[in-house]
């Protein structure tokens, strides 16, 4: 798997064809008929709205509704992890905690090295581990048996087995991976528990797993932390001026900044910046993966636009201390980011940003129109969200072709 647009682009287009009803009728089977394309939606090397778009010129909107649906579940789960931050910093602290308590719990250590290092007996557990270590994928119904047995037969806590994926998988996400292990512990669903059973996994691995007799068969609700927290109002984006100079920070979150709504004529220097580091334990294949997207970015940028494409190396700190000076020598008047969604890389770009800006240079937070439309209605189940679908694909379309005619 190429970490570049163009093969995000090519995985779109072999996939197109089955985005109907082949996908409704096929997606929970294992390998079944699924995109591979999160590596490029999480990455945004290949943006939801571009997929959706080429979707349904292919497919009637009845035919392409499951897709589109799950795509919108990455969504839904951003801005509903985009208005709770506190989930996040929750989960960074217990993870903390439970890493630091490991050594007075050494039987609950061992079956952590054991469930990791694909060692519990149970075979399609084990295989599952081995499989997510060598290529960073895991089919989205071997994520909810995963994260079932893991939590409610091996009873770990969950979120050292979200740390796992973290760690290992190409499309890590902080919303979607968090939020989902909650979902299967019945944190996120109030009262909805996810329990993997063996007749469901024996059915639709085809007979490859059918591990009977090996898993639980009933899941206590999970001991909190039940988070209630209430919504938060978003925060504003900001908007590109016309005229103003202005350079690019492109971070992992978003490496699409050629559809940032900001004309070439405005952008005087591309600035990239690797964060992968920033989730600690980071495992060699997504670290790889992310390194080798920005250097694809970058090549791509730089046969794009007329202005410089810089990787800037060397740790947040050191970056922070030259980017005043870079600016101005660039002659940008200010500075302009993908506003980076609830995660690691916002936990190490915002504070140095906004210590920094101020005074020295604008900083220009900027939001996709995607994000803007959905993201609000992330306030309660999916379902709200759900039923938006249509108004908010109507809505965002006379976005783009009015964007188009200017
Ligand atoms: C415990 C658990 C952990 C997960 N962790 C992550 C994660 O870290 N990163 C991640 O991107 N997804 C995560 N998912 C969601 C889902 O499993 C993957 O997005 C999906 O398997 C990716 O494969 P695909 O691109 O072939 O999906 P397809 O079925 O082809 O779907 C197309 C796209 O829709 C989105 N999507 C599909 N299903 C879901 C879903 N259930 N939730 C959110 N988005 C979805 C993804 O962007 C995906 O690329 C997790 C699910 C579970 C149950």
């Amino acid at each position: 798997m190429n970490p570049t647009r163009g093969e995000g682009l090519q995985t779109l287009e072999r996939f197109l064809p089955r985005a109907g009803t082949s996908y409704a009728q096929g997606r929970n089977f294992v390998p079944g008929v699924v995109s591979g394309l999160s590596p490029y939606l999480r990455h945004r090397l290949i943006t939801e709205a571009e997929v959706v778009a080429a979707v349904l010129q292919q497919h009637s909107p009845n035919e392409a509704e499951k897709f589109i649906q799950e795509i919108c579940w990455r969504t839904y789960w951003k801005g509903w992890l985009e208005l709770r931050p506190q989930v996040w910093l929750e989960y960074l602290h217990d993870l903390q905690t439970l890493r630091a308590g490991m050594k007075s719990e050494p039987a609950m250590h061992h079956l952590v090295q054991k469930a990791e290092n694909g060692m519990t007996g149970i075979g399609c557990l084990d295989a599952w581990v081995s499989e997510l270590r060598q290529t960073g994928y895991l089919h989205n119904h071997v994520r909810m048996w995963f994260a079932s047995i893991w939590v409610h037969t091996l009873r770990l806590p969950w979120q050292l087995g979200a740390d796992f994926f973290m760690r290992y998988l190409l499309d890590g996400d902080p919303a979607s991976n968090t939020l989902s292990w909650r979902w299967v512990c019945g944190l996120q669903t109030q009262g909805k528990v996810y329990l993997a059973t063996a007749e469901n996994i024996e059915r639709f691995t085809d007979g490859c797993h059918a591990p009977h007799g090996l898993l639980a068969r009933e899941a206590p609700p999970i001991k909190g932390p039940v988070t209630l927290h209430p919504p938060l109002p978003l925060a504003r984006p900001d908007h590109h001026i016309q005229g103003e100079k202005t350079a690019l920070l492109v971070t992992e979150e978003d490496l699409l900044p050629e559809d940032w709504d900001i004309p070439p004529r405005d952008i005087t220097t591309i600035f990239l910046v690797n964060t992968a580091d920033a989730y600690p334990g980071i495992g060699e294949l997504p670290v790889a993966w992310k390194q080798k997207s920005l250097e694809g970015t970058a090549e791509r940028l730089a046969a794009e636009f007329q202005c410089p494409v810089l990787s800037l190396e060397g740790g947040i700190e050191s970056i922070a201390s030259r980017l005043h000076g870079l600016l101005r020598d660039h002659g940008a008047q200010s500075l302009s980011i993908m506003s980076p969604p609830v995660g690691p890389t916002h936990g190490v770009i915002v504070p140095m940003l906004s210590e920094l800006a101020g005074e020295r240079f604008h900083l220009r937070r900027l939001r996709r129109s995607w994000d803007q439309a959905f993201w609000p209605h992330a306030t309660h189940g999916f379902f709200k969200l759900k039923e938006r679908i249509p108004s908010v694909l109507k809505q965002l379309s006379s976005i783009t072709s009015s964007m188009s005619d200017r």
